[in-house]
């Protein structure tokens, strides 16, 4: 017998190896093996086994890592349409989808040795100080993998068995579970009665789950319509997580598992608890998997081995939890789909939420994309009916959305003095909160204390001198930073300018700790806490902060993104967005998307409980639609007078982009390079002398991710060139960011409905592609972010 083996290392190609007869019966396909490359030996996973090979002399594999095959056929499949549609090698995508805990050779589930800390009775002993440096990092991680411990302190396994002997440490072998969420006791909630609107989607869910046959309805293609995708659209408190709640409840009666993504900032221990409370809590404690970026590594690789091996059904997590190796599997929720971060920003640059699609066609699975303010995308493919569109429009129990009153700034102006942060309205509404004991939201974009440090006089901005953006000014620690590169600097105390030398050098912009301090001086009494990127880098930090502001210690949050997303808090009843259109100056045909996206997520923050809440938008664009839509809390009004622009200028998600980047330190190379790689573009693809307007596919689409185009997906490729007849290439052109960290950045960007045949003509322009070897480039398909 042999095995066909993927490599970890990306050469767009896979190699033979026999399988010696000490191995037979444990190699299969999904096994993670190691195997004789050259004179190296290297991991891969085996990703077909055969009787019989083209090549001869084939060399065996030398060991079969763990003793369960880590990737199941299907998610292995899915992993080869990474690879294709978002233009990688195979291996990059094969390698994601096993989290970096599980593919580790030590990682082995047996091979494991522990070393935990014991407590010191009586007096600590005086140790060698080799030991003793061995104990520190042992008592600071109190828990540690041998193998990692040994890598850390670099010493020996001999060393750490002396700590053994003296009775400080446990080395110990047996499988322990490290369950992140051990020491809370959770209660156990029942389904809640669903009133009607919740009733017709549960119905429509459940009736597409009971419809799911094993087989494909369609065998011989991966085409079929999308009746089992829907997109779940209700502001928020209006019900979703109930209705996801019971999907799953009936995905379990069917014996099949539930993926549940979530947005990693979403990923509160609050929502965590809703899923543990309904289906993991007593003695069904494993049932439900937390996967997300702030556990250990053990941790991390124990959940993947619990879902693994059945013991955990329901999954809930980040990105990356959607390679979830649950089988079978019945259901996927992508909760607030239309969130940017399920978008990978490293090869494989795949989007979770597509993946998710994806994986339910090959799976069988339901999916459901929920959100309050769908991304332009799903929105789209419901009108034209490729997703079911399911509506929530009211919260439950009849709670009003909240007053949303937009102030114009440009009123609030002080002469000569720029903006305030707070206008008399807001201030004035936060007085009453303060007075009547209720609780306070600020909300605001950016971290930090100010943008930027701006010379009044001479107009003089401190810049990175690595990317072409403006720095940051950090108080506390008197310094100037690049959220791009890192880059950091001394604050100067006067102008930098030769000319200009003004000692009244000021900070543009506003930073949540700007706003922390005002706040201060406006209200001395009020308790006030910061919770951005910044002040929140310990793992419990965000736990500690809102357990204090939902006991009522907390009179005033200030905060980032972090503070809009699926948070409950009764007491709540004011909400102010400081400045609402700073994310509107952004060179991204999403920005307006976004700022209404924002806007509207920020407001359902309020009037969570008995009280109706109000909301309080600051801007100087006042009459700007994502501003004027987002108030009347109008998604469907956004979505129309959006989709005008999107049409007219063919983006997203009437075509589908495709963006590459060059990046070099000489510029003028980047920018030939760039020039080269637009002509064979044009040569290739054959559409220079096609009129970009003309759009002239089917309109009967059943293709996924081929925005109108009717094709075979598998088949053979037969030449494909009118497919393209949509294409429009544009650019070259500097990127947003010129340079960044250092290097020039060129963009050509494609757009066409023909999605994944534009990626597989892509695959092969690149790999004939000749590029100075200083120059690099980095192909993302459906990129959510321009810059
Ligand atoms: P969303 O996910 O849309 O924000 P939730 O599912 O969190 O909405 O619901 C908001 C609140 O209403 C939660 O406290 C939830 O327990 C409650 N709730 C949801 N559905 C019902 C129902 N059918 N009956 C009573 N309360 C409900
Ligand atoms: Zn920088």
């Amino acid at each position: 017998m042999i095995a066909r083996v993927s490599l970890e290392i990306a050469l767009r190609k896979e190699f033979d190896y026999s399988i010696p007869p000490e191995l037979a019966g444990q190699v299969d396909v999904g096994s993670r093996v190691q195997v004789p490359f050259g004179a190296r030996k290297i991991l891969g996973v085996v990703t077909a086994v055969a009787e019989e090979s083209g090549h001869a002399n084939l060399k065996p594999i030398l060991k079969v890592i763990g003793a369960q095959t880590l990737v199941t056929p299907k998610v292995l499949k899915l992993a080869r349409w990474i690879g294709e549609y978002y233009c990688c090698a195979p291996e990059t995508a094969l390698k994601s989808v096993l989290p970096e805990a599980v593919r580790k050779e030590d990682a082995g589930w047996r091979e494991r040795l522990f070393v935990r800390a014991l407590p010191v009775n009586g007096e600590f002993p005086k140790l060698p100080k080799r030991q003793q440096d061995v104990w520190n990092i042992i008592e600071e991680r109190r828990e540690i993998l041998l193998s990692e411990l040994v890598e850390l302190a670099a010493t020996t396994a001999a060393t750490v068995r002396k700590l053994e002997d003296r009775g400080l440490v446990a080395i110990t072998s047996e499988v322990s579970e490290r369950d992140p969420y051990a020491r809370e006791t959770i209660l156990a909630t029942q389904p809640l009665v669903v009133n009607p609107a919740q009733a017709v989607a549960l119905e429509k869910i459940k009736e597409a789950m009971d419809g799911q046959k094993s087989e494909a309805r369609n065998p011989g293609s991966d085409l079929r319509p999308l009746s089992s995708t829907f997109l779940l659209h209700g502001v928020t408190g209006s019900g979703k997580t109930e209705i996801y709640l019971q999907a799953i409840a009936h995905a379990l009666e069917q014996g099949k598992g539930a993926i549940v993504l979530v947005p990693e900032i979403a990923l509160t221990p609050q929502t965590v608890e809703r899923f543990k409370a309904r289906f993991g809590s007593g003695k069904l404690q494993t049932l439900v998997a937390v996967l997300h970026s702030h556990l250990s590594a053990g941790e991390r690789h124990d959940e993947w081995h619990k879902i693994r091996q059945g013991r955990a059904r329901i999954v809930i997590g980040a990105r990356s939890a959607i390679f979830a190796p649950v089988e079978p599997l019945g259901l996927i929720i992508v909760d607030e789909e239309h969130e940017h971060t399920y978008k990978q920003e490293e090869a494989p640059r795949y989007h979770a939420r597509d993946v998710a699609i994806m994986r339910g066609q090959m799976e069988n699975a339901v999916v459901v994309l929920g959100s309050a303010t769908p991304s332009m995308e799903s929105f789209y493919n419901c009108k034209r009916g490729k997703f079911t569109l399911l509506e929530l429009p009211e919260r439950v129990d009849d709670q009003k959305l909240p007053y949303v009153r937009v102030v114009d700034m440009r009123q609030a102006m002080r002469d000569g003095k720029g903006p305030p942060l707070f206008s008399p309205q807001l201030k004035e509404a936060i007085t009453q909160r303060l007075e009547r004991g209720e609780q306070t939201i600020l909300f605001l974009n950016r971290r930090g204390y100010s943008t930027s440090l701006l010379c009044p006089k001479c107009g003089y901005v401190a810049m990175c001198p690595n990317c072409s953006v403006s720095l940051t000014y950090h108080r506390i620690e008197q310094k100037l930073s690049c959220h791009i590169c890192g880059h950091n600097e001394k604050v100067p105390s006067v102008c930098p300018e030769p000319k200009c030398k003004n000692p009244a050098i000021r900070f543009a912009g506003t930073g949540t700790q700007k706003v922390e301090e005002v706040l201060a001086k406006l209200f001395p009494k009020a308790r006030v806490k910061r919770m951005d990127a910044d002040t929140m880098k310990r793992k419990d930090d965000y736990r500690h902060v809102l357990g204090d502001f939902r006991a009522g210690k907390i009179d005033i949050l200030v905060g980032t993104q972090m503070i809009a997303k699926g948070l409950h808090f009764p007491n709540v009843t004011l909400v102010g967005i400081i400045y609402a259109d700073s994310a509107l100056h952004q060179p991204d045909f999403r920005a307006g998307e976004r700022t209404f996206q924002l806007l509207t997520q920020v407001a359902g923050r309020a009037g969570r409980g008995d009280v109706e809440g109000e909301v309080f938008v600051q801007a100087f664009t006042p009459f700007h639609p994502a501003i004027q839509y987002a108030r009347r809390h109008d998604f469907v009004g956004f979505y129309e007078q959006e989709i005008e622009f999107r049409e007219q200028l063919k983006y997203p998600p009437v075509s589908r982009v495709a963006l590459l980047t060059l990046k070099g330190r000489n510029e003028e190379k980047v920018k030939f390079s760039a020039e080269h790689l637009k002509r064979e573009l044009e040569k290739i693809l054959g559409s220079a002398a096609a009129p970009a307007a003309i759009i002239s596919a089917p309109a009967d689409d059943a293709g996924l991710f081929d925005e109108g185009v009717k094709q075979d997906t598998r088949g053979a490729r037969a030449p494909q060139k009118n497919l393209f007849r949509d294409l429009i290439i544009a650019g070259p052109a500097p990127a947003p960011l010129l340079r960044a960290e250092n290097f020039y950045r060129y963009q050509i960007m494609l757009r066409t409905r023909a999605m994944s045949a534009l990626s597989r003509e892509l695959a092969q322009i690149i790999q004939s592609l000749k590029l100075p070897e200083d120059v690099s480039l980095v192909v993302d398909i459906d990129p959510v972010s321009l810059s």
